[in-house]
């Protein structure tokens, strides 16, 4: 059926995702929470279970027809309950932000006080921004990084935490490039009467492969995104102690969501699955030894990285030292066809839409298959970017060439 292929059955989007993929395939993209999905998770998203309703949870749903989305709930609750060693998972939320949301309704009362990472030192919005739900339902104050070594100073936690008395203390960050330590944070909360969440969005993948440590165990609830180390589809889960698995589960469904996004959650089993794999662990020490890689090049490359350095999977870079701002750096590397995202850096003096860094992660390039090589090889790109290079169309081609010589699996490219 013709109508039915969606380049005939509507060209307009069709375009626009076949140049979405080019605009994947063409360019480098090291935007630090993306990554590239397997074949096979997008299989499963593009599914006919995106035509299922069903409200509830497996075996107690209130649709009729669930006997195969439960398989695929269960079989996805049983994966990341292995791999994290978690006691209890709810795959249902839609997003990162959701999760987080789902924590703080099932945990917390309005005007509580939660206590999270300063967000223009590496934080989340959902942490307690005044501009998200997370700082207009709660008293907020947060904790930052040291000035000197721009790493998370576990006494000035513990001071606040002492001062403000919070109902919870949130550990997980957006853009910090240092292990967390979750046995300190815990030490903290339990001395001060709070809870602890750890959202471990960008890290998940380094967690599932032990190569940062685990905050299960230590927090009372975990929440992560499913789409940026972890590799699954876009999504969002939530682990916790079986003494709060009921309460979470309600402030799910139906407190906050309607029916389940099952095509998704069939995803997210298929990448919980992947994860367990060796391969999978050989990949993320693959995404480390980049990043680890790439910083000290471009650090050897003067430029100033903040923290002088990485432990996981992305590094901020301090552009302002080269001269430039966060937002010139990104135009500057994306005219060469690198994608990357302005971004705060601790005590920072620009406006969030300006900034003073740019934030560089490894997950995607490395999943192309992108080695140690290339990162020296990138690290000159950047740098020469960074640094003003005249020859932007010599730079251009040096991209050109790196992105041709790692296709994307299944892309079909242009001939030229
Ligand atoms: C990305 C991220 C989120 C939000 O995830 P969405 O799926 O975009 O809602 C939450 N917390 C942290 C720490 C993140 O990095």
């Amino acid at each position: 059926m013709i109508e039915s292929m969606l380049q005939y059955a509507d060209p307009l989007i069709y375009q626009a995702i076949r140049n979405e993929e080019l605009r994947q395939a063409q360019h480098l993209e090291l935007i630090a929470s993306e990554n590239w999905t397997s074949l096979a998770v997008r299989e499963a998203v593009g599914s006919v279970m995106t035509d299922k309703y069903a409200e509830g949870y497996p075996e107690h749903r209130y649709y009729g027809g669930c006997d195969y989305v439960d398989v695929v709930e269960n079989l996805a609750l049983q994966r990341v309950q292995e791999l994290y060693h978690a006691e209890h998972a709810n795959v249902q939320p839609h997003s990162g932000a959701s999760a987080n949301l789902a924590v703080y309704f099932t945990a917390l009362k309005p005007n509580d006080r939660i206590l999270g990472m300063n967000l223009s030192h590496g934080g989340h919005l959902t942490h307690g921004s005044p501009v998200n739900l997370s700082g207009q339902l709660y008293q907020v104050r947060s904790y930052g990084v040291d000035k000197e070594t721009e790493r998370i100073d576990m006494d000035q936690v513990r001071d606040i935490a002492r001062e403000f008395q919070p109902q919870m203390i949130v550990a997980g960050a957006s853009a910090y490039p240092r292990q967390l330590d979750f046995s300190a944070f815990s030490q903290i909360a339990r001395e001060v009467g709070a809870l602890l969440m750890v959202d471990m969005a960008h890290i998940a993948g380094l967690v599932a492969a032990d190569l940062h440590p685990s905050p299960v165990g230590f927090a009372d609830f975990v929440t992560s995104t499913t789409h940026k180390t972890l590799r699954g589809p876009r999504g969002g889960f939530v682990l916790t102690k079986n003494t709060w698995a009921k309460k979470v589960d309600k402030v799910i469904f139906p407190g906050l969501q309607g029916g389940p996004l099952m095509h998704v959650i069939a995803g997210k089993a298929v990448a919980f699955g992947q994860a367990m794999t060796p391969d999978f662990r050989e990949y993320q020490k693959r995404v480390v030894a980049n990043a680890k890689r790439l910083a000290q090049q471009l650090q050897s490359r003067g430029m100033r990285i903040v923290s002088g350095g990485t432990d996981n999977h992305l590094m901020l870079v301090d552009v302002k030292f080269s001269g430039l701002t966060g937002a010139e750096a990104q135009q500057r590397l994306q005219a060469i066809g690198i994608t990357v995202n302005k971004n705060t850096i601790p005590y920072e003096t620009e406006k969030p839409t300006v900034t003073s860094g740019i934030r560089i992660g490894t997950p995607q390039v490395t999943t192309r298959g992108l080695g140690l090589a290339e990162m020296d090889k990138l690290a000159q790109i950047i740098a020469d970017a960074i640094w003003g290079s005249k020859d932007v169309g010599a730079l251009e081609a040096q991209v050109k060439q790196l992105a041709k010589a790692f296709p994307l699996p299944g892309v079909a490219m242009p001939n030229d």
